[in-house]
């Protein structure tokens, strides 16, 4: 039995890991849940797992949360606070991190220092403060293991390997809704094309984030700290098919790869339940069906942010925290119908030109970048749609 907390439950993650928790009841327990404002999504949680903790971030979703569950015995913390309280939760062994954005940097952050083992999702904190989250996790004796189906896949095929034998690593994508768009095209794009993902339902922000390639910019970074290895050893390969999920060479050019169908079920549970695997009744890869992978180099002149995510990690200090503020913010105006889709880039970059940046001593540091940043990038949304 493995006790667990779960940030960001009510999201496309939290859900699909809690279906794990329903599959294998006698496996974990679960302390404590968290999510942003949906307070509805998660009472209906708390009466189903009966969690000793929960928290919504939004003080007044809180509110309402604790008059609705007064019958049950959990108790209900509010905001940021409440949310990296639940983090830390004493009973607590494993936390999963599934907060979507730059909100879930300081409840990752508390639950490591607590020394919670980390099954993480949330990669926005890693591309604002990577080495210092892994500072911290070294300090405290914790593992992280990824979530994301890219890490996971490298994570998998770096087991049983030599790290000094890796020559690169290959982080696959998608593509993401829009990748036979053409720039012309792609001005016109509203938020209700770009959210139709073809091989994966998940939450708005990253959907959007697969549709500009921001996404593989994070991913990079992501994978620059996860596995401690230099941005010039990371490469990005196109895959429709999202069947391999990702791919290491090794010094005498062998390639060991992880594939699978796309379901974020397989990485969640072998994050969760590390190394055993989960007998889990999905349907399995018939490489017959699936007959034809295709695959292709990044097109940067569409695609501006992966590059984007290249230069922040080469530059480095505030800058990635920079890039991923500006894209949070850009992200929500697309999504509101406020800017156009390549107004995303347009945004980024120019917020990260603005930027002069210092190193990461702190997490400070991180933090002011990220407020720098959302200002700046409200500035430049904002005089697009004046
Ligand atoms: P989502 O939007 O579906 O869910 C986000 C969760 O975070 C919700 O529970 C929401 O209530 C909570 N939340 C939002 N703002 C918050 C705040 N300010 N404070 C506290 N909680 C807040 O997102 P998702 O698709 O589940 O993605 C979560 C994270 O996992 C993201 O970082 C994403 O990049 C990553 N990820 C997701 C997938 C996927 O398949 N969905 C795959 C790989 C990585
Ligand atoms: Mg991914």
């Amino acid at each position: 039995m493995k006790n667990i907390v779960i940030l960001g439950s009510t999201g496309s993650i939290g859900t699909n890991t809690l279906d794990i928790v329903d599959r294998f009841p006698e496996e974990f327990r679960v302390i404590g849940l968290t999510a942003g404002s949906n307070d509805d999504k998660l009472e209906a949680q708390i009466r189903r797992f009966c969690p000793t903790f929960a928290a919504l971030a939004s003080e007044a979703a809180a509110e309402k949360l604790r008059g609705r569950c007064s019958d049950l015995p959990v108790k209900i913390f509010a905001g940021q606070e409440g949310v990296a309280r639940v983090a830390q939760s004493p009973d607590a062994e494993l936390v999963i991190s599934a907060i979507v954005g730059g909100a879930g940097l300081l409840p990752t952050l508390a639950a490591i220092r607590a020394g919670k083992q980390i099954a993480l999702a949330n990669k926005e904190p890693m591309v604002m403060a990577g080495a210092l989250m892994q500072a911290e996790a070294k300090k405290h004796d914790v593992r992280i293991f990824p979530i994301d189906s890219e890490h996971s896949a490298i994570f998998q095929s770096l087991e049983g390997h030599r790290r000094e034998d890796v020559k690169r690593v290959i982080l696959t994508a998608s593509g993401g809704p829009l990748w036979n768009f053409s720039r012309e095209q792609l001005q016109d794009v509203g938020p209700e094309r770009a959210l139709q993902h073809p091989n994966w339902k998940m939450g708005a922000k990253i959907t959007i984030d697969s549709a500009t390639l921001m996404n593989k910019g994070l991913e990079v970074i992501e994978a620059r700290w996860l596995f401690d290895i230099p941005e010039t050893q990371i490469e990005v390969l196109v895959h429709r098919e999202s069947i391999i999920h990702s791919l290491v060479e090794y010094r005498d050019r062998s390639v060991i790869a992880q594939l699978g169908l796309p379901d974020m079920r397989t990485p969640i549970s072998y994050a969760m339940r590390y190394p055993e695997r989960m007998p889990l009744d999905l349907p399995s890869l018939d490489l017959t069906e699936i007959a034809t992978l295709t695959f292709f180099k990044p097109d940067h002149d569409r695609f501006p942010c992966l590059q984007l995510g290249y230069d922040a990690l080469r530059i480095g200090g505030t800058m990635p925290a920079t890039m991923n503020a500006a894209n949070e913010v850009a992200v929500d105006a697309f999504l509101q119908n406020g800017i156009r889709f390549l107004d995303i880039p347009e945004i980024i970059r120019s917020t990260m030109e603005a930027h002069t940046p210092r190193p990461i001593a702190g997490l400070d540091d991180a933090l002011e970048a990220d407020r720098w940043a959302r200002e700046k990038a409200e500035s430049l949304v904002h005089a697009l749609t004046r």
